[in-house]
């Protein structure tokens, strides 16, 4: 009958180059956020560490191989265009995706519980194949395919509210009638894909609404009402997660989407909703984006906020 927030101080030593707006300082400024009074129900959990098998449940053993092995133990490796690997980013990652998997694993067997997992290095931009926009593994993909697996679930929903699509999600669910993805995000923006026309092998497992540069809080809102939350309530999930970037604020540098910080509370209320009705209030959350630090910590709190009036 509570929340528990995953996260591990290990996430806070993947440090890519001075001056990268994924930066360190964004968990520590989560965690100053959940610091206060308002906070002292949360439950606060370690996360395992995920292995290479978990790993593989979304990308092949040659590119976890590959991963792996392109850890450095000293200085940074350039694996993308925006992503690096410090000699930390190997055990950042592995919590990070272990802490999504633990969440699945206390939704799944604890009644009336929801998660937040404050985990970094993010993920919905990495591709089965390809490591993308700051993001090693896709930890969402990787916990939607395991709760299948480990618990036989049938039905797995992600709904991604990050500012950016998550390309790496929809790649890896785009032929898998039993996994869903929907996605706001600002189009014309990195990565280039989300266009409404993208919508899985089956035509009914993705659902992307786009919003223009400086839509602002009214077509947000309309565009989960309208579109995201009756494409998920069709689905019928048995399990809800969320890609939770809040990058789509309009303090953030990357983007100008101009949401304000009760949008994300309010967003996670539908989420919620639709999670009661569908599935015995089962839903997990982990951090994507979000690069200004204050606006990040004020959305966590709207978002964590959200979640506890919701357990139970
Ligand atoms: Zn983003």
């Amino acid at each position: 009958m509570t929340t528990t927030l995953f996260t591990d101080l290990a996430c806070a030593q993947h440090q890519p180059p001075e001056g990268h707006p994924e930066r360190p300082a964004r968990l520590e400024a989560v965690w100053q956020a959940l610091n206060g009074p308002a906070f002292a129900g949360l439950d606060r959990r370690k996360p395992r560490e995920a292995s290479d098998d978990a790993f593989a449940l979304v990308h092949p053993p040659a590119y976890v191989e590959a991963i792996v092995n392109a850890a450095p133990n000293t200085g940074l490796v350039q694996i993308d265009g925006d992503t690096f690997m410090s000699p930390g980013s190997l055990a950042a990652a592995r919590k990070a995706t272990g802490a999504v998997l633990d969440a699945v694993d206390l939704v799944m067997t604890a009644g009336g519980t929801n998660a937040f997992c404050a985990v970094r290095p993010p993920g919905h931009h990495a591709e089965p194949n390809r490591p993308m926009g700051f993001c090693l593994f896709n930890s969402i993909a990787i916990a939607a395919r395991y709760a299948q697996q480990e618990f036989g679930v049938e039905r797995v929903a992600v709904v991604d509210f990050d500012v950016h699509h998550g390309n790496g999600t929809q790649a890896a669910f785009w032929d898998e009638p039993n996994l869903f993805y929907a996605s706001t995000h600002q189009m014309p923006l990195y990565p280039g894909t989300g266009a409404a026309s993208e919508r899985g092998a089956n035509g009914q497992n993705i659902c992307n609404a786009p919003l223009r540069p400086g839509a602002g809080s009214a077509p947000f809102r309309a565009a989960i009402e309208q579109t995201i939350l009756p494409a998920v309530r069709r689905f019928r999930p048995d399990l809800v997660l969320v890609s939770a970037g809040f990058d789509a604020h309009a303090r953030d540098p990357l983007a100008n989407l101009t949401l304000q910080t009760e949008d994300f509370g309010w967003v996670t209320r539908q989420l919620m909703d639709v999670a009661h009705e569908c599935c015995d209030g089962r839903l997990a959350s982990v951090l994507e984006g979000g690069y200004d630090l204050q606006a990040l910590g004020d959305s966590v709190v709207a978002h964590v906020s959200e979640l506890m009036s919701q357990a139970g």
